[in-house]
């Protein structure tokens, strides 16, 4: 079962200004065949349907705590899609097409199925699908697919950096760059275990380190590139029989943390009357706090 922290892994920065077209390409990193949403229910599947776990904890406990961190990045890249996509449009009466600015954006789902949020797909619009899930059963065969999945999504990641400088997506992704890194050094290190191969002459995929990104540099700086987290203060502790030595690139010693990352306050999303979101009048919100004062709530 789950437990849940109110707080993003990291801290995104206050978006100074809205690029509805940046938030669309974003998306890829969300809902794309290679996105968050597909390393996350990819890690989290394998591990409900794993079998020989007991005999095989060090693998079983590395796919369960990586499906955790997977979630929240899931939560990690919809918070930037929503700060990015800030400020878009303001407020005005119907009549006065308070949502025009939407009209020519690459995404109108942003405008008209959300109030400006994001959405469970890439970036051309197409939903997420379970068929990115691939779950063969065989130990080897899955991590050899996470291997490349975390590459793909590496590259995807570095393309979408490379398309766009704006100061939420770029320290979203500077972070992520540096997270996947470290699950493709976890899954060629299992396959190491598993195989006897040196997977880590074949890393990184695409040939470039994390220090050619302003963005990553920093969070190689703090020691997010060396680090692997239980995401559980009891289980997964057999982690750290993959998880150990010195990375092959930096040289730093590899660390499993007990827990989470620290985290940071998830930001406020303000309300936008012409998207009718919340909905929630100041008349409507005092007899709201009255009902819930009647019901001994408050
Ligand atoms: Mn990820
Ligand atoms: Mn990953």
């Amino acid at each position: 079962m789950f437990t849940r922290i109110n707080k993003l892994q990291i801290e995104l920065p206050a978006s100074t200004f809205a690029d509805a077209n940046a938030a669309a390409a974003v998306q890829e990193l969300l809902g794309g065949k290679f996105g968050e949403m597909s390393t996350l229910n990819n890690y989290l599947f394998q591990s409900f349907n794993f079998r020989g776990k007991t005999k095989l904890k060090p693998f079983y406990d590395l796919v369960a705590s990586i499906t955790a961190e997977e979630l929240g990045h899931v939560e990690l890249v919809s918070t930037a899609i929503n700060l990015i996509l800030t400020g878009t449009t303001s407020p005005g009466k119907p009549d006065s097409t308070p949502l025009h600015e939407g009209l020519n954006k690459r995404n109108t789902y942003h405008f008209i199925a959300t109030a400006q949020t994001a959405l469970a797909g890439d970036s051309m619009g197409q939903p997420w699908r379970g068929d990115y899930v691939f779950n063969s059963g065989n130990l080897v065969l899955d991590l050899l697919h996470n291997f490349f999945l975390e590459c793909g999504a590496r590259t995807h990641k570095m393309r979408v950096y490379e398309m766009t400088n704006h100061p939420v997506a770029r320290e979203m992704i500077g972070y992520l760059l540096v997270r996947g890194g470290v699950h493709v050094l976890a899954y060629a290190k299992a396959l190491e275990i598993a195989t006897g191969v040196d997977m880590t002459k074949l890393i990184p995929i695409p040939d470039l380190s994390n220090q050619q990104f302003d963005s990553a540099r920093k969070f190689e700086a703090m020691g997010f590139g060396r680090k692997l987290y239980t995401f559980s203060y009891d289980d997964y502790r057999d982690v750290d029989q993959i998880w150990k030595g010195t990375h092959p690139e930096t040289g730093g010693k590899l660390e499993v943390i007990v827990g989470t990352p620290e985290g940071s306050p998830i930001p406020e999303l303000r309300e936008l009357p012409e998207e009718f979101a919340p909905g929630i009048t100041a008349d409507d919100y005092l007899e709201i706090v009255k009902r819930l004062k009647r019901s001994g709530n408050l």
